[in-house]
């Protein structure tokens, strides 16, 4: 990432920085909560599942962690496949953000191809990169209020993922989601700065590409004996 710094508003500037991930700063337009769901009433379905994804993000707060919650969910029958909280605090674990809970809930699968992670807050890079990997083709998403950038959510909807990002004004799940990061930026801004990698490497934001696009990297091949 060669992006600005996320910037702080005015109204965050006591508190800890948003999600730091190293992009420019927008503001994202919340999906319908039914776009594009091929007759299914989605919506219900995600409010649903968000809201359970809260209940265990406050379990995680509650218990002295980062207040990140997260359900894999079946596409087709909306079964629970895996869910789980962020367990940085909890089992000291810098990776176990709340998406990379609910996925080793699942556990193995032959494929994640027809599943939805809902997540309370914005994934970060890591958890983009793991729901690319996987070919989960939907995620949901709580919280975009606490996070620096969009770039994340540009990064999967590049990739075909269907990002839905919750409306607060019409879902209780995605206000609950976004007044729970915010007051743990208010309460805890060093576990939430810590969580997120200390915030961007300004050696790295300084840095310009090395690669313009995987096409200009060589690759050899693997010899055929
Ligand atoms: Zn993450």
């Amino acid at each position: 990432m060669h992006g600005l710094p996320a910037r702080q508003t005015a109204s965050h500037a006591a508190a800890a920085p948003a999600v730091p991930s190293g992009g420019t700063a927008m503001s994202i337009v919340p999906s319908s909560p039914d776009a594009r769901n091929g007759g299914i009433d989605r919506g219900e379905r995600d409010e649903r599942h968000l809201a359970r994804a809260l209940a265990l993000a406050r379990q995680g707060y509650d218990e002295g962690g980062c207040p990140i919650g997260a359900v894999l969910f079946e596409l087709d029958t909306g079964a629970v496949l895996g869910e789980g909280h962020n367990g940085l605090v909890q089992e000291g674990n810098p990776i176990l953000h709340g998406e990379m809970a609910a996925l080793r809930s699942a556990g193995r699968m032959a494929n994640r191809h027809r599943t939805t992670m809902v997540t309370t807050l914005q994934p970060c890079f890591m958890c983009a990169g793991a729901i690319a990997m996987f070919g989960i083709p939907r995620v949901v998403v709580g919280d975009t209020a606490n996070a620096g950038s969009d770039e994340t959510i540009r990064f999967l909807r590049a990739r075909g993922v269907e990002v839905v990002v919750m409306d607060p004004a019409t879902s209780a799940a995605a206000a609950g989601c976004i007044a729970l990061g915010a007051r743990a930026r208010r309460e805890r801004p060093e576990l939430w700065l810590e969580d997120w990698g200390g915030g961007p490497n300004p050696a790295l934001l300084e840095a310009p590409p090395r690669v313009d696009s995987w096409d200009s990297v060589p690759m050899p091949r693997p010899r055929e004996d």
